[in-house]
């Protein structure tokens, strides 16, 4: 494990990807053209070799491009079961038969609320009066269920996870998360638009315990509602946020004192219909001193 985890995007886009599945507008047509950083696939973190942040449909590509590093991964901590982060099936292929030799030994644990066990149960292809705690046993897999607002231990990386409620389709609990391993702390936003008020109360308890490190916030619409914006579409302030919802989500982190004072801020999860190439993000967001998120970024 290296001294200074560092948080690495997988994935940089929202549900569709960039360019989108069967999309032509003028940011996915742009996208295609330039490739390179402006080529998104669906978003997920791997936080220090140990830890992954969702896993969603594009985790194949990651162990493909990222081998190094994600044959470190003990831990996946799910933010939420949307399908962009979510895949379970994806998740059956950890057992023998499939992984013929097992990339380490021990279990892997998956985290997640009561929403993300729910669809593990019904897309893990249990076998008629089959438990899906045999179906993980059986593919080396251990599940801990999480709620929004707790604290739990990674002890075997020396990581500390804290839940937080996120303004995102309430049915599946998601979570932001902040993840403190070796003294260095990330704070992942997506998915969520401005955040409620009760996490608020949680994240301004921490004054003084906790500094972040790295802060990303979803910015699924891009600068939509900021003059600068190509499309005239309103901004996104609940379930997802543009730039306004975004800037303000950093201020409020920084007069509560949870940004560490050299703390790296970022956004990321972006979506086409944020009518933003990565190019114009990179020319809105970088005079402003905030990194864009783009896959294989490492901070
Ligand atoms: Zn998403
Ligand atoms: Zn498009
Ligand atoms: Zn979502």
């Amino acid at each position: 494990m290296p001294e200074t985890p560092k948080l690495l995007f997988l994935g940089s886009a929202a549900a569709e990807g960039v360019p989108a599945l069967f999309c032509n507008c003028r940011v996915c047509r742009e996208a295609a053209a330039r490739g390179g950083p402006e080529i998104r696939s669906r978003t997920s973190y791997n936080f220090g070799g140990a830890v992954q942040i969702d896993f969603g449909p594009d985790s194949l590509q990651a162990w493909q491009r990222y081998r190094n590093v994600m044959c470190e991964v003990r831990h996946i901590v799910v933010t939420h079961a949307h399908e962009d982060h979510l895949q379970p099936s994806d998740l059956l292929y950890h057992g023998l038969g499939f992984a013929s030799v097992p990339f380490r030994d021990g279990p892997l644990t998956i985290h997640g609320t009561a929403p993300t066990r729910a669809r593990m149960e019904r897309e893990m292809w249990l076998r008629p009066g089959e438990s899906l705690d045999h179906r993980m046993e059986e593919s080396k897999l251990a599940l801990h269920e999480f709620h929004p607002f707790e604290e739990f231990e990674l002890p075997d990386c020396n990581a500390v996870v804290r839940t937080f409620a996120a303004d995102h389709a309430p049915a599946l609990d998601p979570c932001l998360l902040m993840v403190t391993m070796n003294g260095r702390t990330v704070f992942v936003g997506n998915d969520s638009g401005v955040f409620p008020e009760t996490t608020w109360n949680a994240l301004e308890s921490l004054r003084g315990k906790v500094e972040i490190d790295v802060a990303v916030l979803d910015d699924t619409g891009a600068f939509l509602g900021m003059p600068e914006s190509p499309s005239p579409e309103p901004p996104y302030e609940s379930n997802h946020m543009s730039a306004p919802a975004v800037i303000r989500t950093f201020d409020r982190l920084a007069s509560a004192g949870l940004l560490a004072p050299d703390c790296i801020r970022a956004v990321n999860h972006f979506s086409h219909n944020g009518g933003a190439t990565h190019r114009e993000l990179c020319d809105f967001w970088e005079k402003r001193g905030i990194v864009v998120g783009h896959d294989g970024l490492s901070l």
